[in-house]
């Protein structure tokens, strides 16, 4: 049974359905890890005891086997799960996100393809409900241990908002949210000249000492495009340039082709990831960061992503991790201003990429197909709270 306390966010889920593309196996890139009972029955099944290995990243925990060069999980065969029935809580909840701090919040992953959108979607035949599925899935996972993860991730969480107030770094969450919101309204994260105005008011009030808020209530919208440009261009580098396969990013395109980019030798290169591992370079992409612009329909979809990274607790999580990162040096306002600037202009970069033949100017469809390369990474950010 899942604690009945604490309040259980599902809204993001709600009016959603989902049905799995057979032949994706985009969640199968990600390294699935076993709960303490699961990798009981694992090592306790002679066939499958082999394939249990360290978790990348955290060896106190254990996962199953990734292919080596950058493949999928072990267990993937043909883009078929081969243990369908008895894989993972990891795997089971996917394209539903559980994240926790104050409270659960269960968020869908966009990456997946098999999310039935009521605004790209053309019926729910076969569909499940998700927001049915994500809770359905805590159910399984609920008891005792999620009750110590959940108190686990609310202390951490306490003692990152003790640190703030102690460093006058501290806004609640509804103020942070609320104060975003408005500058949405006023269209500041749907373009590039919002985008960098924001950028500017960051650095402005960290120099100065002053509200960032306030700044941009005084200065509004200013002509700052080329600071958008500018942060682009460092987005880009950092995204294409990653030295192991296995950490690139994945954009998974409408044929279910496993899409990473890349740069070489100074060109942007999309490459294949093979099923095999390894990858095999698929042509060269000719994009110009200066050239983009966004398309009043992109300025809609970009909105709407805007509004959604606001209303997520791993998002908040991301940024509580970044201000005690840097030791609280810098404070909430600023830095979440900052980091949902940075997401949309990582989204714009992204939707430019992955569609650079219609780059001119990034409209709605651009933009989804940017979505569905950038949503996994949200996902997978650090967070102060954890991720079931
Ligand atoms: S990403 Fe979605 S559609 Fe693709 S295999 Fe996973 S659940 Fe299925
Ligand atoms: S266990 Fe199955 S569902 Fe999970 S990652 Fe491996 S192949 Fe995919």
């Amino acid at each position: 049974m899942v604690c009945m306390m604490v309040e259980i966010d599902t809204s993001e889920l709600r009016g959603k359905w989902f049905k799995c593309i057979d032949g994706c196996g985009l969640c199968c890139l990600c390294q699935p890890e076993l709960l303490p009972l699961e990798l009981k029955d694992f090592r306790g099944n002679p066939g499958l005891a082999g394939v249990v290995v360290r978790s990348d990243g955290d060896p106190a925990r254990k996962s199953i086997a990734m292919l080596k060069n950058g493949g999928p999980c072990v267990m993937l065969k043909e883009r078929k799960c081969t243990i369908y029935r008895e894989r993972p809580h990891f795997c089971r909840q996917f394209p539903v996100h559980t994240h926790l701090m104050w409270r659960i919040q269960l968020t869908p992953d966009y990456s997946c393809r098999g999310i039935w959108r009521e605004d790209w979607g053309d019926g729910k035949d076969g569909f499940v409900d998700l927001e049915k599925y994500g809770l359905d899935e805590l159910h399984r996972y609920s008891g005792e241990k999620l009750e110590v993860e959940l108190k686990d991730a609310n202390e951490v969480f306490e003692e990152f908002r003790r640190n703030s107030i102690d460093n006058g770094v501290w806004r609640e969450a509804g103020e942070l949210r609320s104060k975003t919101a408005s500058l949405i309204g006023d269209g500041f994260f749907s373009d590039l000249d919002g985008l960098g105005s924001i950028l500017l008011a960051v650095q402005h009030a960290r120099e100065d000492e002053l509200d960032v808020f306030d700044i941009l209530r005084a200065t509004g919208k200013g002509q700052n495009r080329r600071e958008s440009l500018n942060a682009m261009r460092e987005l880009s580098e950092e995204l294409l340039t990653v030295s192991r396969i296995e950490e690139n990013p994945i954009y998974v395109d409408g044929s279910l082709n496993w899409n990473v980019y890349n740069l070489v030798n100074g060109k942007i290169w999309k490459r294949r990831l093979l099923d095999r591992g390894g990858l095999s370079n698929i042509s060269q992409v000719e994009l110009d960061i200066s050239d983009i612009s966004v398309s009043a329909e992109g300025e809609r979809a970009l909105t709407a992503y805007s509004i959604k990274s606001n209303s997520r607790d791993a998002f908040m999580g991301f940024v509580c991790y970044l201000v005690d990162d840097a030791d609280y040096d810098i404070d909430l306002l600023s830095t979440y201003l900052e980091n949902m600037a940075m997401t949309q202009l990582d989204l714009v970069m992204r939707s430019a990429i992955v569609q650079p033949e219609r780059r001119r100017s990034i409209g709605r469809e651009q933009v989804a197909e940017g979505v569905v390369y950038i949503d996994m990474d949200m996902h997978d950010a650090p967070t102060i709270g954890s991720v079931i």
